[in-house]
């Protein structure tokens, strides 16, 4: 048994007044609009489009367009939630239905979770109360399909502060390697050194046709300007990085939202190790520790 499920008082929030998301989608490049509401149902973290209820789940996620999606069959029923569920994460938010009036991708904003934290925050309640907090009890390593050298690994500590260490490696980029240890003690933590840290690309080959390919995928990546939502690494760029180490920080970012579909806390005496993660990675994780507490009755 790796994993458990303790009972602790915590401080968590709800969202008092529902708030407004509008903007573009990452990869439709479509407008879309979102309401986050309070979920009275206090039956945790739930998606509606067309007026139905799709609760989120490590099973209801696609990994397949290289972001975090949930779906029903071969129906994308939401799009690239991982930096909104990352910024809820931090907020200790739980209940919440994310509801759908136009497409089907949470706007991409720019790239992080800070613009997530600020529209919500401003609209929260602290309340107190009894929650389940994931332990971990034994290592477990998870690799990636066909590349055992990427993993996270998630281990039990002796430490009061939850540690994640991650490292980036893109050999034939600018980027070369980054790493970064993040000790995640309270939401100002997540706010100063997490929040802010951007989308990326690396790019390996600085080709005109490479960048159109990628504009192509992603129709909501605005390269350059104010507001740029991808901060890229090439010869071309002369914009300032916000973090030297904003790459490997984001995913941290992207970990802290793709485990969130789990939507439970993750106890304090816990280190993590990304190395080169993806969202399929992390994914299969939150599936392994799904299962896990399953089997147990911790669920
Ligand atoms: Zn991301």
């Amino acid at each position: 048994m790796s994993f458990s499920v303790s009972k602790q008082m915590s401080d968590e929030y709800i969202l008092k007044t529902p708030v407004i998301l509008d903007g573009i989608g990452f990869h439709s490049g479509k407008r879309n609009v979102i309401i986050v509401e309070d979920n009275i149902e206090n039956d945790g973290l739930y998606v509606v489009q067309e007026g139905k209820r799709y609760k989120i789940d490590p099973f209801a996620v696609s990994t397949e367009q290289r972001t975090t999606s949930i779906v029903e069959g071969d129906q994308i029923i939401a799009m690239t939630i991982e930096h909104l569920l990352s910024a809820l994460h931090a907020l200790n938010i739980r209940n919440l239905n994310i509801v759908f009036e136009e497409g089907n991708e949470v706007p991409i904003l720019d790239g992080s979770a800070e613009g997530y934290m600020q529209l919500i925050e401003s609209e929260i309640e602290l309340i107190r109360r009894e929650v389940d907090v994931l332990e971990v009890t034994e290592t477990v390593r998870q690799v990636a399909q066909g590349d055992s050298s990427r993993f996270v690994q998630i281990e039990p500590s002796d430490s009061d502060v939850m540690t994640i260490q991650s490292t980036v490696s893109y050999p034939d980029s600018r980027i070369l390697k980054q790493e970064y240890i993040f000790k995640f003690s309270c939401l100002e933590d997540y706010r100063r050194e997490i929040a802010n840290a951007r989308t990326s690309f690396p790019f390996t080959i600085e080709s005109e046709e490479v960048i159109e390919e990628t504009k192509s995928r992603l129709k909501g990546a605005i390269f350059t300007g104010e507001n740029k939502n991808v901060n890229i690494y090439s010869s071309w760029n002369t914009d300032k990085t916000r973090h030297e180490n904003e790459v490997a920080r984001h995913k941290i970012l992207d970990f802290l939202g793709d485990l969130n579909v789990l939507n439970i806390e993750l106890s304090p005496r816990i280190t993590i190790k990304l190395f080169r993660t993806g969202h399929a990675i992390n994914n299969a994780l939150a599936r392994r520790i799904a299962t896990s507490l399953l089997k147990n009755g911790n669920s």
